[in-house]
């Protein structure tokens, strides 16, 4: 990565200007990534004034369900699935009914507010479509969970039924920069990728829209995406720090530290300060001890596991966000109760066993 040598050092003075509604510049936004690791706290406190004053302390979570797996032609190099994947994955169709609203119950289980469908290759087809379109209404009445769906490139109609259906919200990710994008996929263009994102704009749909941080880009392409998605004006941004799959082509890759995965989010949050943002896959891997502090830029989580790998537990999860003191948004009455019989399971670890913890608290959806 190219480091730069423009210094911005008074993270209070830059959050300010946040708060007032200034937005940062691009050498703003590379002082935050090339910030000593000494700075890391101060920049943290400054970042958590504009978190909290759009958030408060408040965490959403997210719950994946991987409704088809690998038997991909595309050639993502990050991901498992692709083609030219020797990752050893599990392989399957679309799921059926069943399996796909199971995965509704276990996102009310584990206190989600939204429910993730994702499906491998490049675009659904018609049926796929319609399939999920017909299961996203049972699971709207059935759990009144917010649902986002990730299923590729989607044409007009299909956008369409899905948003018929009560989809809120698709995700496509733009994964990196325009520059350093045929260096990742050459199988589909940046430019398809976006269109998929307008597409579904275009119908109504909430967009959600990230990256994968350290697949060998610079800094200067974090700040392209980072600014992109200003300009798409999305409502999510997942933020991915590689997890270098064995049989992937970006095997080996993933020197990130867990000081610059915080900056990042740090820069994000400075761009987007109103916007969630989310501390997605690669989370445990890459910040390992320190990811509790991510939610002090961020304000989200996926909860359980990721598409092909697994997280950490929803138990060592909510009890992150509880030993923060922060508190978990859940958008119905239904996932609020079910929370509250999972929290009698939960564990108790020592510092409830002394009596200093409080109990989790349940925030209404804003
Ligand atoms: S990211 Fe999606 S399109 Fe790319 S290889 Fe993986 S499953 Fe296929």
């Amino acid at each position: 990565m190219v480091v730069a040598t423009q210094a911005c050092s008074d993270w209070n003075a830059l959050a300010d200007q946040v708060l007032g509604g200034e937005e940062i510049t691009r050498e703003q936004a590379l002082s935050i990534l090339n910030s000593d690791d000494d700075e890391l706290l101060s920049l943290l406190a400054a970042t958590f004034r504009v978190r909290r004053e759009h958030f408060g302390k408040q965490v959403q979570l997210y719950y994946l369900k991987n409704a088809k797996s690998g038997l991909c032609p595309e050639d993502c190099g990050y991901c498992s699935q692709a083609a030219d994947s020797d990752a050893p994955i599990e392989k399957y169709a679309m799921l059926n009914e069943a399996k796909l609203l199971d995965g509704a119950r276990q996102a009310a289980e584990n206190n989600a507010r939204t429910y993730c469908i994702v499906a491998s290759g490049r675009g659904p087809s018609n049926r796929e479509v319609t399939h999920v379109s017909n299961v996203v209404r049972k699971i709207k009445d059935e759990y009144g969970l917010h649902i986002c769906c990730c299923l590729g490139l989607l044409s007009p109609e299909q956008a369409t039924e899905l948003k018929d259906a009560g989809v809120d919200r698709i995700n496509h990710n733009l994964n990196t920069s325009r520059n350093f994008y045929d260096d990742i996929c050459s199988t589909h263009s940046y430019d398809d990728r976006l269109d998929t994102l307008k597409t579904a704009r275009d119908v109504g749909l909430e967009l959600c829209a990230g990256l994968i941080v350290g697949m060998g880009e610079e800094y200067n392409d974090l700040i392209d995406v980072a600014f992109e998605l200003k300009g798409l004006n999305v409502e999510s941004i997942p933020v991915n720090f590689l997890n270098a799959i064995d049989g992937t082509r970006l095997e080996g890759k993933g020197d990130l530290a867990p000081q610059f995965c915080l900056k990042t989010l740090c820069m994000f949050r400075m761009v987007h300060p109103s916007t969630e943002i989310r501390v997605a896959g690669g989370r445990e891997v890459n910040l390992r001890s320190m990811q509790a502090m991510s939610l002090y830029a961020a304000n989200s989580l996926f909860v359980s596991d990721y598409l092909t790998t697994a997280g950490q537990t929803p138990q060592e999860d909510f009890r992150m966000v509880r030993d923060l003191g922060f508190e978990i948004v859940t958008g119905d009455a239904k996932v609020a109760s079910l929370l509250n019989s999972s929290e009698q399971d939960m564990p108790a670890s020592s510092c409830e066993k002394s009596g200093n913890c409080v109990s989790l608290p349940i925030a209404d959806a804003p």
